[in-house]
């Protein structure tokens, strides 16, 4: 089976390949940087991530663009209110949003900042006036004819039938239902930053934003736009008709849109106190391979609900599969190999591919790795697991790990960075005592931690108990877990 995947355009589950063989070319709408990431925003980044995760996966080069809105209506009223500069005001939450998504495990897209193509979209505006699908108003601002663009409507399948040719909406937010004349550059106003342009003096308006620069990088037709659900219809739409409209072509292929998230099952808004930032579930001690996992436990087109129990338990099935793969590493199994261990690990692969490849069901391909993960431990525990079975299993939940990223553990050293923000952002009223637990394991490398359990096993032995009894209370404080089975001692990073 080839990828497939929904297409909003269409309404339909296609399949996906590129325009040009290899090269898949895609485009993210980006975060709007006026503030911390929520959770929301991180489930519609992950997505993406993972779609392009998975692409890579496939053999194709992946050319992944996304933009970062520096300027918009909401950066120029809190950085007028704060008394600093545009970019002032969002290098900070530019650089909050790096250093979530690398936290979070998101593979870094190539970035634009609005603010760096303020010419191009001069342009760009220029080039739509001549073509009568813009026009000038007196204050010098410029908006878009709807009307000038028939198929107006397309991808959210609304009718603009009634629309008034004319009407005009300035803001980028605006009333979802009625389709207007909106705003391509915005004329100056006083207090506010503007740009001096071949077009006069303003700022661009966000849909114009991703337009010109997702055709700069990518071309006039790419295979692959994506955002959250919210996006479709005005921005999205806006986008196309701007596009479309100056090159006659087709703008992007497939449009790819995450459902929104819920939390505890609601939407999330911070009057219902139900609204969470990344760093805010880090400071209560969770760690972000939890959090990544939850947030692609649904399939994006489905309703995630987030809940604390449900991060709970997706830290628990992160535990299992690095629990599981430590046993393979460390485990010592007689020589040889079994065909049944050969065949789940290759039938793993397969449903795993044939999930992701049925429009990207992580639900499915999670349960595979599941499956095998149970199947292989009852094999180690009735003595049936051979040596070189390991490395078909070690090689599935690599291949697991590529598209999913939760495996490998970080989680310690990403935690501390969150506790040492908030320390010096002067929020340590919220730094839980969970969080300073799992900070604390981090005092011991992989190596000494090794060193001190090899220690206490040789004073018990010795049937020093008072020696290792100490040693083990001096682990537990740091916040190391230690579990003794029948293949040896285990720990793990609480
Ligand atoms: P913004 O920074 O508001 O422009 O949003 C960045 C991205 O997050 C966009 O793709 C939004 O559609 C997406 N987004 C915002 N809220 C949610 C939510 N609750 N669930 C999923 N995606 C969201
Ligand atoms: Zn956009």
């Amino acid at each position: 089976m080839a990828l497939h995947l929904y297409n909003t355009m269409s309404s339909q589950v296609e399949e996906f390949h590129p325009l040009r063989d290899e090269e898949v070319r895609m485009y993210a709408c980006g975060p709007t940087v006026y503030d911390y990431g929520h959770i929301g925003n991180f489930r519609t980044f992950i997505a993406v991530d993972l779609l392009q995760r998975f692409l890579r996966q496939s053999g194709y080069k992946v050319r992944y663009i996304m933009n970062i809105t520096d300027v918009d209506d909401k950066i120029i009223r809190n950085a007028a209110r704060d008394g600093v500069t545009v970019q002032q005001y969002t290098s900070k939450y530019e650089r909050a949003f790096l250093e979530d998504s690398a936290m979070i495990g998101i593979e870094r897209p190539v970035l634009v900042r609005a603010t760096e193509h303020i010419p191009e979209m001069a342009d760009f505006v220029e080039r739509l006036v001549q073509r009568n699908v813009a026009y000038r108003t007196d204050d010098g601002s410029f908006y878009f004819r709807i009307a000038a663009f028939p198929p107006y409507g397309k991808l959210s399948k609304r009718d603009f039938g009634g629309m008034l040719d004319g009407a005009r909406v300035d803001v980028d937010e605006y009333d979802k239902d009625s389709a207007r004349d909106f705003a391509l550059w915005k004329a100056p106003k006083p207090g506010e930053a503007s740009w001096e342009t071949s077009i006069g003096p303003g700022r661009p308006g966000w849909h114009l934003e991703c337009s010109v620069m997702s055709m700069q990088e990518l071309g006039e037709t790419f295979d692959l736009h994506a955002g959250g659900e919210d996006l479709v219809f005005p921005h999205h739409e806006n986008e196309i008709a701007q596009s479309e409209s100056l090159t006659g072509k087709t703008f992007a292929r497939f449009w790819f849109h995450v459902r929104f998230l819920l939390v505890e099952g609601e939407k999330m808004s911070k009057s219902l106190g139900n609204f969470f930032t990344l760093r805010d579930l880090v400071l209560k001690g969770h760690k972000p391979s939890s959090i990544r996992y939850l947030l692609t436990s649904v399939p994006y087109r489905n309703q995630l609900n987030f809940t604390f129990d449900g991060l709970k338990q997706a830290a628990v099935s992160v535990e299992r599969l690095r629990n599981f793969r430590q046993r393979l590493q460390a485990g010592n199994y007689p020589a040889g190999c079994s065909t049944e261990m050969q065949t789940l690990a290759s039938e793993t692969l397969k449903r795993m591919r044939g999930a992701l490849e049925d429009d990207l069901n992580t639900a499915q391909a999670q349960g595979a790795i599941f499956e095998m993960v149970r199947a292989a431990n009852a094999a180690i525990d009735s003595g049936q697991l051979q040596k070189d079975d390991t490395v078909p299993l070690l090689s599935a939940l690599e291949k697991f790990d590529e598209v999913f990223g939760v495996i490998s553990d970080d989680d310690v050293p990403k935690m501390k960075q969150v506790l040492e923000w908030a320390r010096s952002e002067g929020r340590e009223q919220n730094i839980t005592a969970e969080l300073r637990d799992a900070v604390a394991s981090d005092q011991y490398s992989d190596a000494e931690i090794e060193g001190k359990i090899a220690e206490m096993e040789a004073a018990r032995k010795a049937r020093n108990f008072k020696a290792s009894d100490a040693l083990r209370a001096e682990l537990t404080a740091a916040g190391i877990v230690i579990e003794n089975t029948k293949d040896g001692v285990r720990w793990r990073r609480k």
